[in-house]
């Protein structure tokens, strides 16, 4: 048995979970927010039960303390050399990293070079990777990336319609991202149809704040919506997903805003929000849409619209599907959701019960039995998929 850490940090918080391996079992679990800012918030969830302290955390490296203090204080480890392993999720892998990898000086350096195409989150992420290399310098520590999965992508999938040599010289094309995610779940998906999944063809809806589609044939990814970043694909909370091109110096020149102006509308005032002019919270527009409220049904209509014909899409990809998949925060909990991008897919043999998807964050099958296609609600766990790649992953043996 042993204890491996799964290990999310972002520019100013840091998500953790305990993992006791193989059981899976989680020991403790807690967020660590506003990291370099005053009134620092630490949240712990213990025994089931939540505790919540406000304290300055100047750095990451502090927090890593803290997070490694608390373990000892809740008599979760004797000792912090109990944890034999720590697990971080990196954002991009680029086409360097197809799968997880152990952390080297050199693979940290090759993380580090690729935040030219992740500059928001993979600084983060390797602040993150130091501080536990500063107090636990000997403890193996494993990078999963949510790229790796999508490097099975071919060509055709992955590749823009623009000048070839841009592929080439600065690396632009489609990563996709949630790889972690669409992973699990489509492994979970094969586990509970009973079938290989080298014979499933699947279309996995992850359906959070943010959101992607992938089209997942044998096992690997082969077509997924988000692209050279997150903002591609569907509408999402705040994210515009896919618009034409043209129209950003056409904003720019109609509203006054510079390019980055507009990138942040179109990152941070668009999807949900956007069109509903009230929140990018899909509960909020749920509420508004059933008082009636016209722009809350339009975003409603809009956001499943867009993943409604990515499952048109992929199945036609796929000469197919097998299973249906939705997960995160809106895929797992919204009936609505979920019954209006099902509408009307009766005619490639999607049939569900109404009364099965009454359901919010519980496994299940929601297809009829005898539906050809089967549509499937499967939480997501990122974190378990972290702890397993640090067990899998051998740690070279210095002679
Ligand atoms: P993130 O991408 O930040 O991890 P989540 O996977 O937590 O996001 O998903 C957040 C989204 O899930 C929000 O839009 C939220 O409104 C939605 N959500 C959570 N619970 C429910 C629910 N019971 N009904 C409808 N939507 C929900």
């Amino acid at each position: 048995m042993s204890k491996i850490i799964a290990i999310n940090a972002g520019s100013s918080s840091l998500k953790f979970q305990l993992f006791e391996m193989p059981s899976e079992e989680v020991l403790i679990a807690g967020l660590i927010e506003r990291i370099g800012l005053d009134k620092g918030v630490f949240t712990i969830l213990v025994n089931g039960e939540k505790v919540k302290e406000i304290i300055d955390i100047p750095d990451h490296a502090v927090a890593v303390k803290m997070l490694l203090n608390k373990l000892t204080h809740f008599g979760i480890v004797k000792s912090i050399n109990e944890i034999e392993g720590i697990g971080h999720r990196i954002v991009h892998g680029g086409e360097i990293f197809h799968n997880s990898v152990l952390l080297t000086d050199e693979t940290l350096q090759k993380i580090e070079e690729l935040s030219d195409l992740a500059p928001l989150h993979n600084p983060a992420n390797v602040v993150g990777v130091k501080a536990f290399k500063e107090v636990l310098p000997n403890v193996k520590a494993v990078a999963v990336f949510d790229t790796a999965f999508h490097q099975t992508m071919p060509e055709r999938s992955f590749l823009y319609s623009l000048p070839y040599e841009y592929y080439e010289n600065y690396g632009i094309r489609k990563y996709g991202f949630h790889g972690t995610s669409h992973q699990y779940v489509s492994e979970r998906a094969a586990e509970l149809l009973g079938r290989p999944i080298e014979q499933l063809r699947l279309i996995s809806c992850h359906l959070g704040n943010g959101a992607s589609i992938a089209a997942i044939e044998g096992g690997k990814s082969i077509d997924t919506s988000m692209g050279f970043t997150p903002l591609a694909g569907v509408a999402m909370g705040t994210r515009s997903g896919n618009i034409d091109p043209a129209l950003i110096p056409f904003i720019m020149e109609k509203t006054g805003q510079s390019e980055i102006e507009v990138l942040d509308i179109l990152n941070k005032k668009s999807g949900i929000l956007g069109i509903s002019g009230l929140s990018s919270d899909l509960r909020d527009i749920e509420q508004a849409a059933e008082k009636g409220n016209d722009r809350a049904e339009t975003a409603l209509e809009v956001f499943s619209s867009r993943i409604h014909k990515y499952i048109g899409s992929y199945a036609a990809q796929m000469s197919g599907v097998d299973a249906i998949i939705f997960t995160a925060g809106i895929g797992e909990n919204s009936d609505i959701i979920r019954s209006r991008v099902l509408r009307g897919l009766k005619f490639m043999g999607v049939y569900w019960d109404p009364a099965l998807n009454q359901v919010r964050g519980e496994e299940r099958c929601i297809s009829y039995p005898h539906s050809p296609v089967k549509v499937m609600i499967i939480p997501t766990n990122e974190e378990v998929m972290i702890a397993r790649d640090v067990v899998k992953i051998p740690v070279p043996v210095h002679h």
